[in-house]
């Protein structure tokens, strides 16, 4: 079979057999995709133009004298490799997604049904507020039930992802201490933290100090106190932390933290697990940001874009970023301006070009309101529970780093139940794919050996989680006896591609696509 200069197969065009045992590379109905690089050639086109008139050059002689080199396709086989390559995907609509810290979680079709309505899907950022009043309303409702469902004072929507609100939330701490003349140059995060906290407080030229765990895995309010200091501007911290426990002293933190001049930031990407349960407001919390693509249906990695909502208490409120939406009268109007804020507001700046993402506003919106008060807290609760059912079937086969306690709306393993077999944590991941499963979040958080981080979330059937379960007890099994040591090394076996060379692929990356080398070039 030949190769492109990458190791792939190009298609069939040697007599012996490709690796699967066809003379096609297909598996069936499988397709064995070439980039579109190499299926394209340049004079073929899915478009049949007349030859325009020869006009006059106005360019100056800068235009371009060779052909551009994009790939040439017909329309259908533009749509086979598309269609083809949307085949090797794994998305939630296909399998259970146990993606830990991620909650990826079933979109409701209504949810793109409504995000295709036109005076939604089509609406311009640029047009005027008078003819886009509904889509303003719309995100003046998000905006309320946030707020309702946080116990917060002000909402930004604009960020554009739960690491762009930690970005706004912080610059919202900084001009709150910047407006009281305090400089602080400190933030604390706990060293479970996901890897974006410590990463915006150092981008905005914080000295981040790490906080260590107790056994348990949660944080201790003296652990904090004793890292307090004149100079911290803010902790961040997660709750439910990343080890998908319930921070319990949570309230005890805000107040030593307060006491001591700083500010709570709380990363809120773990929010599925207590929506309509407890409002982060009561506990203390400052800022917080909300990943709609996580807790609000729309799982991220599914093809849409992220947004990042920020809620903020009233000692932040005055700083929020433009733009914002205010009733102005009976008409809503979008405050595009520092100067325009009305008195009190000091708003930090703008985050983004324009508003954010309209579509994942409708989405959410639409989420909250067929659920209903009722159906959102009925989520959280499901979602502890389905985690907490996989905790209760696997804890005899696999071993829980903080001892036998409940947990939230994620289960954390470790690798200590692997000692001495010979399979790692990788291992175990890669096997989960030859089963159909996408893996579970692995070795995070940091700060336990070999993690296995399990979301299954509120979407998935009691029948779905007992496969789940007894597919995992099944390789756990054979991971610890050593019956199929190949089940583990060699996996994948039946995936499109096979498991990545890692050493090599960091060693000597390849991150530039070259023409494949023809067989007639070679002879
Ligand atoms: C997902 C996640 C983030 C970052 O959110 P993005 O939308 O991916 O930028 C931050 N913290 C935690 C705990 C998360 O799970």
């Amino acid at each position: 079979m030949a190769m492109n200069t990458q190791g792939r197969p190009t298609g069939p065009g040697s007599a012996e057999r490709s690796e699967v045992g066809t003379f096609t590379g297909n598996r069936g109905l499988d397709h064995e995709e070439a980039l579109i690089f190499e299926i394209g050639r340049a004079e073929t086109t899915g478009v049949d133009l007349p030859q325009p008139k020869s006009v006059k050059a106005r360019l100056g002689g800068l235009q371009r004298r060779q052909p551009i080199g994009l790939p040439g396709l017909t329309e259908p086989e533009t749509m086979r490799h598309y269609v083809r390559l949307s085949r090797k995907n794994y998305a939630i609509d296909s399998g259970l997604y146990p993606l830990g810290s991620c909650t990826m979680k079933h979109n409701p079709r209504l949810n793109e049904k409504m995000a295709r309505l036109a005076g939604f899907g089509d609406v311009h950022p640029l047009a005027p507020q008078s003819t886009v009043q509904g889509a303003l309303g719309l995100m003046q409702a998000l905006a309320g039930y946030l707020l309702e469902l946080t116990g917060m004072q002000s909402v930004a929507l604009s960020p554009k992802a739960g690491a762009h609100g930690e970005l706004c939330g912080m610059l919202a701490i900084k001009a709150a201490h910047d407006a009281k003349g305090s400089k602080r140059n400190i933030v604390l995060v706990p060293d479970s933290a996901h890897g974006t906290n410590p990463a915006t407080a150092a981008f905005m030229g914080y000295h981040v100090k790490s906080i260590p765990a107790r056994a348990d895995g949660t944080v201790s309010a003296d652990a904090v106190k004793a890292a307090l200091t004149p100079e911290v501007a803010a902790i961040m911290l997660t709750n439910p932390n990343t080890c998908g426990l319930f921070e319990p002293e949570v309230a005890e933190i805000a107040r030593v933290v307060h006491d001591a001049g700083g500010y709570f930031y709380c990363d809120g990407a773990n929010f599925n697990a207590i929506v309509g349960k407890v409002r982060p407001g009561d506990l203390g919390i400052d800022a917080m940001h909300i990943n709609l693509h996580k807790t609000f249906s729309t799982p991220h990695g599914g093809g849409g874009p992220g947004s990042g909502p920020v809620v903020l208490s009233a000692a932040l409120a005055p700083y929020a970023p433009v733009p914002f939406v205010v009733r102005d009268g009976t008409a809503y109007k979008l405050i595009e301006h520092e100067a325009e804020a009305q008195d009190g507001m000091h708003p930090l700046g703008r985050l983004t070009a324009f508003h954010g993402q309209m579509g994942m506003f409708v989405r959410a919106l639409a989420y909250m309101l067929s659920h209903g008060s009722d159906g959102m807290r009925q989520a959280s609760e499901d979602a502890v529970l389905a985690a907490n059912y996989v905790r209760a079937s696997l804890r005899d086969v696999m071993s829980q780093p903080f001892g036998d306690q409940p947990c939230m709306h994620e289960v954390l393993f470790d690798d200590a139940w692997l000692k001495d077999s010979g399979v790692t944590t990788l291992d175990f991941a890669k096997a989960m794919i030859d089963e159909g499963y996408h893996p579970m979040t692995m070795y995070f958080p940091l700060v336990v050996h070999g993690a296995m981080l399990i979301e299954p979330t509120e979407s998935e059937s009691k029948q779905s989680l007992d496969l789940f379960i007894a597919t995992l007890r099944d390789l756990a099994k054979d991971a610890t006896t050593g019956n199929d040591k190949r089940r583990f090394k060699d996996a994948p076996r039946l995936a499109p591609r096979r498991r990545l060379d890692e050493t090599k692929a960091a060693r000597e990356p390849r991150l530039r696509w070259r023409p494949p080398v023809r067989p007639e070039a070679a002879e």
